[in-house]
């Protein structure tokens, strides 16, 4: 399927929608308006929009689409109430998005984790997304649809935000930054900027930009390596990109950031020796800065899970060293929803 000729108005940030409705001869406040009908009562229509006039409504409608995805498939988790949506782009993609319930996440409130790209290039080797390979970056409609669905169908009003689901946000760096915008409009979801966290796998020209453009958004980076031979075996990214360069930037920008930042790290039988705890520490000797540790996930069967016991002693050996660490329980592996589970496939017909 081609792309239609119509544009995605999810796409479309403020001013775009503010000299669009004034080339039509509307005022400046219709603006604020059909932002509040796109999120805030989050409606499928523009006939639905019923201040605005029918001739508006009808030109709306013959320029634009207000929802580019269409729900192909909901699975909720027995175990842990996670759920799972599968979407289907306008090019025949599928997409996902997951919403993690409170008691696995480790502050205890609702997260949506939506996707920024159609697969991924960067070739992780612990994650089903990168199986498929890079087919497109999601536009900014795109990205805020998936929000926008999971909101309707499950009446939540209040929820952080993670860009963790398919994809490499930093290579999608536009239009992610743009929906996190959208996201934090007042007069549309009104999501809070501490509550919406970018995460990327160490794309330094990303990183380099945020920082410089003093981004407001939490940032997650992924780290799961202390070794960079290992990690460039799991994550190829550090070919390109070293961790080691990834730190000295941290070290030059982040003690005058404000942002929060949390370093990703999916546990694994071979990387949480006492080394491994070491380097860490020696890694991260700023107190803002969080390790969030995530056991493996079945699936990723590329390398082993950890038993309890290892688990036990690598948080110990990290303890004693004083470094800030959360452990975050790992969701929605019965339904492949959890970290480097998302594939874009559909289950029902398998
Ligand atoms: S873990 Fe993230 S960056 Fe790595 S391949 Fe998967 S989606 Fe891409």
């Amino acid at each position: 399927m081609k792309k239609p000729d119509k544009q995605f108005i999810k796409s479309l940030d403020y001013e775009e929608v503010s000299s669009f409705f004034s080339s039509v001869g509307e005022k400046d406040y219709r603006a604020r308006q059909l932002f509040n009908w796109l999120y805030e009562r989050n409606v499928t229509s523009f006939d639905e929009m019923t201040n605005f006039s029918k001739e508006l409504r009808k030109k709306l409608d013959s320029l634009f689409i207000v929802s580019p995805l269409s729900l192909e498939e909901h699975r909720v988790s027995p175990s842990d109430g996670t759920e799972k949506y599968l979407f289907r782009t306008f090019d025949g993609h599928y997409i996902e998005s997951v919403l993690l319930k409170s008691e696995g996440t480790d502050d205890g409130r609702l997260t949506v984790c939506i996707s920024s790209q159609v697969g991924c290039a960067m070739g992780c080797v612990f994650c089903a997304t990168a199986r498929i390979g890079f087919r497109r970056n999601l536009e900014t409609g795109e990205i805020l649809d998936q929000l926008c669905h999971v909101r309707r169908l499950t009446g939540l009003k209040n929820n952080n935000i993670v860009f963790m689901g398919m994809g490499e946000p930093f290579m999608n760096y536009d239009n992610v930054i743009r929906a996190a915008e959208i996201m934090n409009y007042s007069f549309g979801f009104h999501i809070s900027v501490r509550k919406i966290t970018i995460s990327t796998c160490g794309i330094l020209g990303g990183l380099e930009r945020f920082m410089h453009e003093k981004q407001p958004y939490n940032l997650a980076i992924s780290l799961n390596d202390t070794d960079p031979e290992k990690r460039a075996h799991s994550m190829p990214v550090e070919k390109k990109y070293p961790f080691a360069e990834i730190i000295a930037l941290l070290g030059r920008t982040f003690p005058v950031s404000r942002n929060r930042l949390t370093i990703e790290y999916i546990m694994r039988r071979d990387n949480i020796s006492r080394d491994d705890a070491r380097r860490l520490k020696k890694m991260f000797k700023y107190g803002r800065i969080k390790l969030n540790l995530i056991p493996l996930n079945p699936g990723s069967d590329a390398f082993g899970a950890p038993g309890q016991e290892e688990i036990d002693n690598f948080v110990k050996e990290l303890e004693i060293m004083n470094v800030p660490i959360s452990i975050r329980k790992s969701l929605g592996a019965d339904i492949s929803g959890a970290c480097g589970q998302l594939s874009g496939k559909k289950y029902s017909t398998e």
